[in-house]
């Protein structure tokens, strides 16, 4: 099954993707990727936490005070995660204060969003802890796992907003953000979350790309056009992986440029050698 992150990623570069998937080449981490890494473990485990944050929420509260009450808890997840990553951290020569101030910004956000929904509902329905977080909605869901046989793809979805009758899959993104809309990868993979959603019966209004460094939530719709490219992008994976046969350089140098694989991609005995090891043709195919 071809995952929506293989269809992002054919569609950035399908060289890139080759090496890693057939030619089993690892990208070294780079700086950004790291520090990726860790504000998504750090949102994860916030999202976990949620359950037991609401519940211990036992009388009214002011929004200051709920504010208060996921800040306590967040600090200290956040904290936990840099610190259990200080090695890396260090090897990319960033401090563990500034990291945690970086991820902060946008937990803040975070928190502020979730505390008003729990305000609102409180001063609603007057109910807490366990009746609380059995009644209010969106309940957080993280790293959700769906496929499609049917569709042939699968996919991890960061972020799951769960509502009474409805889904909303959210997709976390760092680093470089698109003035409007969203970047065409991003846009397929939170479309490839949609479809699973839908395949798997359930109803998605919309999907949301999170640009945790704009504190952004971008909303992308479904429509027949993006469907279809979807598919069109799955048989194309799929026939890449299938065929093994290594395509050409991409065609946009700023691309090669912060490449992570652009060494080996670029060492033309190294790339002979790996097909060779793997039995594979050393066609190469052009884009068209
Ligand atoms: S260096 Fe360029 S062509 Fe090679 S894998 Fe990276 S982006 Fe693709």
């Amino acid at each position: 099954m071809i995952s929506a992150s293989m269809l992002s990623a054919y569609l950035y570069c399908k060289r890139k993707l080759f090496i890693e998937r057939v030619l089993k080449i690892i990208e070294p981490e780079k700086k950004a990727v790291i520090l990726g890494k860790i504000r998504h473990l750090i949102f994860d485990r916030t999202n976990e936490e949620e359950e037991k944050i609401i519940k211990s929420i036992e009388k009214p509260m002011s929004k200051f005070e709920i504010i208060e009450t996921y800040k306590k808890n967040y600090t200290k997840i956040a904290k936990k995660i840099i610190f259990e990553h200080k090695n890396e951290l260090k090897k990319i020569n960033v401090e563990m204060i500034n990291c945690y101030k970086d991820v902060w910004k946008s937990l803040l956000q975070e928190i502020e969003f979730r505390a008003d929904i729990v305000h609102d509902f409180l001063s609603r329905e007057k109910v807490f802890g366990t009746e609380l977080f059995e009644k209010i909605t969106p309940k957080i869901k993280s790293e959700k796992y769906f496929e499609s046989e049917k569709l042939n793809i699968k996919g991890i979805i960061d972020k799951l907003e769960v509502f009474e009758d409805y889904l909303i899959p959210v997709e976390l993104k760092t680093g470089k953000f698109p003035k409007e809309g969203v970047w065409p990868g991003h846009m397929i993979q939170i479309g490839t979350y949609m479809l699973l959603l839908e395949e798997n019966g359930k109803k998605v209004p919309h999907g949301i790309v999170y640009y945790l460094d704009a504190g952004e939530k971008r909303e992308i719709f479904m429509n027949p056009f993006l469907k279809e490219e979807i598919k069109e992008l799955t048989d194309k994976v799929q026939k890449l992986l299938n065929e093994k046969k290594i395509p050409d350089f991409c065609t946009e140098s700023a691309k090669c440029n912060v490449c992570g694989l652009k060494k080996s991609c670029y060492a033309e005995n190294y790339i002979e050698q790996k097909l060779k090891e793997l039995e594979l043709p050393r066609t190469v195919v052009t884009e068209k």
